[in-house]
């Protein structure tokens, strides 16, 4: 069973601009003093607000209050700028109470590199499982979405940018043969800075795995669907997020193999407007769907309906 405790921490939402809301109390005094206030940005007047109890919103730049925020799915009330979502959370607003039952919850990665560089690869997994209270980027499991039983997995950008390494592929690989197994839609939100590079070929060979287990899932004329949130991006991209029956994105979510610097930096063309949102990937046909976080449950629910229906009728003859 996953727990339902969501702290703000263990989320990774952190208020947009912290600077806004500086510590109110003289117990900081050290940190405080060390950042000078910015003179002339004309922008101090939220000053005595206690910290972490409002968020800029990136877009509209409203103060958004934290509490009206969380009960609309960390979208933005004015102008609907999704802000990136825990997978507890999100497992939260999609499955019905008490049904999800996770999976392997207990994974985690070794240090099969003995990677060692700025910090090592052992001491950013413990910082990591400290800061996210997750074991590591995916949370997998089975559970209810209105009438259907789906195999679902959720990504968190919060744990090492959602980097897929061993354990995120191993347990969305279980996860899709469990759906395999128990004829069900496997359902996977993905959003990651791509392979695990602490986990050097190892990650890459996640990419092979998930794939090979989606085409035994697929043998099996069970649907899958991919849903793309922001930001996601390379391997992940390259492999399982890109091979869904339905792909599904969030709107604005940033999609792609390399980030656009790169593309920009390699080719030395100028890049169209929108590159890599998901409006811009919808109209060159790489996503079907642009879905709002609010309307995601009833549209899956619609999708399955569809998808499965001949399924379920086979099964009653
Ligand atoms: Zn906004």
């Amino acid at each position: 069973m996953s727990t339902t405790s969501f702290t703000k921490q263990a989320l990774g939402v952190d208020p947009v601009e912290p600077a806004l809301t500086p510590p109110s109390s003289d117990t900081n005094a050290a940190a405080f003093v060390k950042k000078k206030p910015k003179l002339g940005s004309g922008k101090t007047k939220k000053r005595d607000i206690p910290a972490g109890l409002w968020t800029k919103c990136p877009e509209c730049e409203t103060m958004l209050f934290d509490k009206e925020l969380d009960e609309n799915l960390k979208v933005c009330m004015k102008c609907s700028h999704h802000f990136v979502i825990g997978a507890r959370e999100r497992i939260h607003s999609l499955v019905e109470t008490c049904t999800f039952e996770e999976m392997d919850a207990d994974m985690i990665s070794v240090d099969a590199l003995g990677f060692t560089g700025a910090a090592s690869y052992k001491d950013k997994l413990a910082s990591n499982w400290k800061k996210t209270n997750l074991k590591d980027a995916v949370i997998t499991g089975v559970g209810m979405i209105g009438s259907h039983r789906v195999a679902l997995g959720v990504m968190d950008f919060s744990f090492l940018g959602g980097s897929m390494g061993s354990v995120v592929g191993e347990k969305l690989t279980r996860l899709i043969e469990a759906g395999t197994e128990k004829g069900i839609p496997v359902i996977i939100i993905s959003t990651s800075g791509g392979a695990r590079m602490y986990e050097g070929m190892f990650s890459l060979m996640q990419m092979a795995k998930t794939c090979a287990a989606l085409g035994y899932h697929a043998k099996a004329k069970l649907p899958y669907i991919s849903i793309l949130t922001n930001p996601d991006y390379a391997g992940v991209m390259a492999s399982y997020a890109s091979v869904g029956d339905l792909i599904l994105a969030e709107p604005k979510a940033l999609i792609g193999f390399a980030g656009p610097r790169v593309i920009k930096d390699t080719t030395q063309a100028e890049l169209p407007p929108g590159f890599q949102t998901a409006e811009f990937l919808l109209d060159h046909g790489l996503i079907d769907a642009i879905v709002p976080r609010k309307e995601m449950k009833e549209r899956l629910i619609g999708y399955m309906d569809f998808l499965m229906t001949g399924r379920k009728a086979a099964a009653k003859a």
